[in-house]
């Protein structure tokens, strides 16, 4: 078990009249170790809590006193301080497979533990669910958390994530829904494999056995270059139209049904089938918004101006860094009073000739639209992500070799802007950071209100974590 390590203490808050530093490790709070960040949270949520901390291999015990609900000020390195829970599947389209050799081993890691559910909106399998699990998820209400469907019919989905425990796995899904949790489901749609009449009859078995689900999303496998699975390939054109109009119709049937739509499908088929996006209003809560699902739509609304902060409800981390070097969760975490490589910008003005929006190519075919409306100044470069190859083109998987062979042969007065979702502590997935590019390039959030902001030369938080 790993003692958290404080890497951020919040001025004037009651960790830090207490005495509380940056790099000091808990050693226990009223006497206790907690197993992770939820427990954490829990045991801290006191007037009075007595710490005791490692500060350079001297314990020293602390006494924190909090007013009025004051939130503890502290940030710690990690979201789990005993192990996380690995997956015991071998699933066939797992991304993490795909990954080339040599990249920082916390990519590495193939998690599938509920509490990165809770917390991060990392979608489990439930195949090493536990009956102690349910019952914490339910004492301590973890809700909501999302659950990784592909298939209901149990032997299709036992053999998709290779491990016979797939096929019972389910049961779980079914114990959360009767407990009350709220469960989002997702569906990685494999062409050949679980697209057509095998997602068809997922969607039903969805309706008859699980229609408390909050939301469904269908989303396409991603195949990169180093994929070694020789049934895994991309959706063509043709397979994400089926799925958008399978989706559609059954949105019909949940309708009727259920009086909601349930399912989605991801942004990417609609980019794929060449058909346009649903508004807004028929993606209900966006729930999956960070799967990217009404992603477009949203982005669209808040660079116009819409405030959609409720509807989209609380957003942690998100894409591919949710949860991997323990990025901190929305609600787990204080101010940091410098965060790496982010703080407020204020961008710099000089003449420049315009300014061009970096961003992968999936993302570049919804921006390219929104950004018409400011003119010549503003443009989009699409980066194509040779890193990964294969069908990559979403802005969370760019990487620094790939903005530097895309910004080489660029001039050298516009000014560059980057969504922070292609960054994790202020780096790109190949270890790269934006020192290491051409030409000064500015991190903005990646949402609509954010670019805008940054484009008409507001200031902005960058939010590179
Ligand atoms: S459950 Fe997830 S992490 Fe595990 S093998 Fe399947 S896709 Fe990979």
């Amino acid at each position: 078990m790993a003692l958290p390590r404080v890497v951020a203490v919040a001025p004037g808050s009651p960790a830090d009249r207490a005495g509380v530093l940056p790099g000091d490790e808990i050693v226990a709070l009223d006497g206790q170790l907690p197993r992770d960040i939820i427990e954490y949270q829990l045991l801290a949520d006191q007037a009075e809590l007595g710490l005791e901390v490692n500060r350079g291999g001297v314990e020293l015990s602390v006494l924190v006193r909090r007013e009025g609900g004051e939130p503890l000020g502290l940030e710690v390195d990690a979201a789990l301080f005993d192990q996380v829970r690995t997956c015991d599947n071998h699933c066939e389209f797992c991304f993490i497979h795909q990954l080339p050799k040599g990249m920082r081993k916390s990519l590495y890691v193939r998690d599938d533990d509920y509490r990165l559910s809770f917390l991060y909106g990392n979608f489990t399998t439930l195949t090493r669910f536990t009956e102690a699990d349910l019952e914490r998820v339910v004492t301590e209400g973890l809700s909501p958390l999302f659950v990784s469907i592909h298939a209901t019919d149990p032997e299709i989905r036992a053999r998709m994530l290779r491990n016979r425990r797939g096929a019972t796995s389910l049961r779980w899904l079914r114990a959360l829904l009767d407990a009350g949790v709220e469960v989002h489901g997702q569906v990685v749609v494999c062409p050949g494999v679980n697209d057509g009449e095998v997602l068809e009859g997922t969607l039903a078995g969805v309706l008859d056995e699980y229609p408390e689900l909050s939301s469904v999303a269908c989303v396409p496998l991603g195949v990169s270059r180093f994929n070694r699975e020789q049934s895994m390939r991309p959706h063509s054109p043709g397979e994400a139209a089926a799925v958008v109009a399978l989706v559609e119709d059954w949105q019909g049937t949940y309708l009727d049904c259920l009086g909601r739509r349930l399912v989605y499908a991801a942004d990417e088929y609609y980019l794929l089938a060449d058909r346009p996006f649903p508004p807004l209003e028929s993606y209900g809560a966006v729930a999956q918004h960070d799967n990217g699902v009404g992603m477009a739509r949203a982005f669209e609304a808040t660079f116009n101006g819409r405030d959609i902060e409720g509807e989209l409800g609380e957003k942690g981390p998100s894409g591919f860094f949710r949860s991997v070097e323990g990025a901190p969760t929305t609600g787990y975490r204080s101010e940091r009073a410098n965060c790496a490589g982010g703080g407020e910008v204020r961008f710099r003005r000089r003449a420049w000739s315009g300014t061009t929006v970096l961003t992968g190519t999936y993302g570049a075919r919804v921006l390219a639209p929104v950004l018409a409306a400011l003119g010549e100044e503003a443009q989009v470069l699409a980066v194509r992500n040779d890193f990964f190859g294969g069908n990559i083109g979403v802005a969370g998987l760019l990487t620094g070799s790939d903005l530097c062979a895309a910004l080489a042969g660029l001039p050298g007065d516009r000014r560059y802007l980057l969504p922070d979702s292609c960054l994790s502590g202020g780096r790109f997935l190949d270890g790269l950071t934006v020192d290491d590019l051409p030409w000064p390039v500015e991190v903005v959030p990646a949402d609509g209100a954010s670019l805008r902001r940054a484009l008409l030369g507001e200031p902005a938080m960058a939010g590179a974590r």
